[in-house]
């Protein structure tokens, strides 16, 4: 008889880039990219869409999430753009392209000022 597998993946709010495999890696590289240039809010939402599936992220609040930015470290966390832990440290001006956040435990463990 055939038996229904359950492949669904445990809650993990954050993954390391590092962690990923290798053409994994390459997409998130573009589709950040893209992101990054995203003419306007709807492609931007679509790209990131896509970025969460690939990398496996559950739990984002509102569709979004970043590479930290940190410049101390080499962290290389990808986690939700609305944790309300993580630390911006640019700001973005369009309103939708990706800011410069770091994450939780960078915030925590060596924060950065926002630069104006
Ligand atoms: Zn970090
Ligand atoms: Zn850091």
């Amino acid at each position: 008889m055939a038996i229904a597998v359950m492949t669904h993946a445990p809650t993990q709010p954050t993954v390391n880039y590092a962690d990923l495999p290798t053409h994994v890696q390459d997409h998130f590289d573009k589709l950040m990219e893209l992101a990054d240039n995203a003419a306007n809010a709807t492609e931007y939402e679509a790209l990131m869409t896509a970025l969460i599936a690939i990398t496996g992220i559950t739990g984002v609040r509102h569709n979004e999430i970043v590479k930290c930015a940190c410049t101390a470290c080499y962290c290389d966390h990808v986690f939700d753009a609305d944790d309300s832990n993580a630390l911006v440290t640019e700001e973005t001006d369009a309103g939708y392209n990706l800011g410069r956040l770091q994450c939780p435990d960078c915030a925590d463990s060596h924060p950065r000022p926002v630069e104006n």
